[in-house]
């Protein structure tokens, strides 16, 4: 039986944004990926959201995905747009970048990091002791892994096979999408009553054209055909437009559901494992891969035996919270899109209030994951928030925060006067560097906050501390997120 320190069941963008993540701390993982490449069938995701383009700029990726798709401002909340370009980040924009565009060029870089991905194989089955994982796979095969973790999407085989409760909501609607070709010029934007056409190519804005149709009946046996598809069409616009051929065609509903834990013993669950939702606000990829970066760095270090098997419960901490907030936002604009003139009213309402700014900026900030905060206790306003990308001057130069976290290791940040403490314990894991930044610092929705002397930044991005280099509390901190120290 092979033998690998973390198995990732699925090869999505959660799976590959966790391999990826994981071997740039230089851990042994494989992906079993039940699709034989990384063709995405349908329509998925239709792009990024600022905070997710912030992590992958990060690790010094992003321009592999912005210049592949379209920057704009594509948040919106129920279909009112929420525009952030005020917002104190160099990403204040989304992308427009489909899913199948997405993939391939994530999976790129989990390529040049070295990842296996067992493709065209999968995971049927898995057992757990207090050692490891056994992990079945189709074809008689089986692994042995120190860790499982579930990126296996919304049906996930390792959230059942785990015992996972996955409670939440039913599907109340269903709606139908498709990529279709027309004879016709359609009515393009959103309908009331539950149409939506739009170019798949935004740029050259003729055909082939997206379509989302509002179904009659929530509950389905099967994909649906192109009979069902047209039926709509003229149900919702009194015509097909000619509807010539469809590239694919399937359905979504606004099933809402979420993990009960992302954690048991020694499985995780990422991504649509641990929560799904309906793809109002285009949250479900972007949750996913901020997922990944806040597993990778905590599973690679307890794997490493840098840290305790205990770390991993601030994942379930950090992570369920977040995902519970996108359930709820989700669910909240299903509710909104509701076409009557009671919602209607409520959308207007709503219109109004998110036209004034800071309605605006909270919404908006929630939805493009900039406002994420992690519960890291009391103290300094960035604790917990997302270590903003300043331009430093270092001893080698100029350069930026995130450049920093291109290698996914710790940084302990100093601005103030050099020396002052000693970082040797932690050395070989947490990266001292001594800075100077001359501007301001800004925090999404909070605005300007005051300058601390040192922060500590955690692989993630998120700030674990923040204060002075003589707070007795600073080597807890470390030893707490990064390992016990040990002697120079
Ligand atoms: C219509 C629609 C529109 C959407 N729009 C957006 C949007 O605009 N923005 C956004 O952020 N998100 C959107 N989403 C959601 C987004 O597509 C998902 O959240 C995202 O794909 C989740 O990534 P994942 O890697 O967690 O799961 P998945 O993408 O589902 O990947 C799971 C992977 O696991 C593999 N797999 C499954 N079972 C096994 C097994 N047993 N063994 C091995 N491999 C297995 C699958 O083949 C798949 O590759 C949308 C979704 C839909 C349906």
């Amino acid at each position: 039986m092979t033998e690998h320190a973390v198995v990732i069941a699925g090869g999505g963008p959660t799976g590959l944004m966790l391999a990826g993540e994981l071997a740039l701390a230089g851990i042994d993982v494989v992906i079993v990926e039940r699709r034989a490449s990384q063709d995405v069938d349908g329509s998925r995701a239709g792009g990024l959201h600022a905070r997710t383009i912030e992590v992958l700029d990060q690790r010094g990726i992003a321009e592999r995905f912005l210049s592949a798709g379209q920057v704009a401002q594509v948040q919106g909340f129920a279909g009112i747009p929420l525009d952030i370009s005020d917002f104190p980040t160099r990403h204040n924009y989304g992308l427009a970048l489909w899913q199948s565009r997405f993939e391939p060029i994530l999976a790129g870089w989990v390529g040049e990091l070295g990842v296996p991905i067992l493709r065209g194989c999968e995971v049927v089955g898995c057992a757990q002791d207090d050692t490891g994982v056994d992990v079945e796979l189709s074809g008689d095969t089986s692994l042995r892994a120190e860790y499982l973790v579930g990126c296996d999407g919304g049906r996930s085989l390792i959230r059942r096979a785990a015992g996972i409760d996955f409670p939440g909501l039913d599907p109340s609607t269903s709606w139908m999408i498709a990529e279709v070709e027309m004879d016709e010029a359609p009515e393009l934007g959103m309908r009331r009553e539950g149409g939506g056409i739009g170019p798949v190519n935004r740029l050259e804005g003729r055909g082939p054209f997206r379509v989302v149709l509002t179904e009659r009946h929530v509950e389905h046996t099967g994909d649906p055909g192109m009979d069902e598809l047209r039926e709509a069409l003229v149900a919702v616009y009194g015509t097909d437009y000619g509807l010539r051929s469809a590239n694919w065609i399937s359905r979504f509903t606004d099933m809402a559901r979420q993990a009960a834990s992302y954690r048991q013993g020694r499985v995780l669950l990422a991504g649509d494992a641990a929560h799904v939702h309906p793809p109002q606000g285009g949250q479900g990829l972007n949750t996913g891969v901020q997922d990944a970066v806040n597993l990778g760095w905590k599973l690679a270090q307890v794997v490493d035996k840098t840290s305790p098997g205990s770390l991993l419960d601030t994942y379930h901490a950090e992570r369920h919270p977040v995902g519970a907030r996108v359930l709820h936002n989700t669910m909240a604009a299903v509710a909104l899109g509701s076409p009557d003139d009671r919602h209607q009213a409520l959308r207007d309402t709503m219109t109004e209030l998110l036209s004034m700014d800071e309605p605006r900026r909270r919404i908006a900030a929630m939805l493009s994951g900039l406002d994420i905060h992690y519960d890291l206790g009391e103290g300094h306003p960035l604790l917990g928030r997302r270590m903003p990308d300043l331009d430093v001057h270092t001893a080698d130069g100029p350069t930026r925060v995130f450049a920093l976290l291109h290698d996914a290791r710790p940084v302990l940040l100093n601005l103030g006067e050099p020396g002052g403490f000693d970082i040797s314990p932690w050395a070989h894991r947490v990266r001292l560097v001594d800075a100077r930044h001359d501007g301001a610092w800004e925090l999404p929705v909070l605005g300007e906050i005051t300058a601390p002397p040192a922060v500590v930044i955690r692989p993630d991005g998120h700030v674990a501390w923040a204060g002075d280099l003589t707070d007795p509390e600073l080597p807890h901190v470390l030893a707490a997120w990064f390992g016990a120290a040990t002697p120079a």
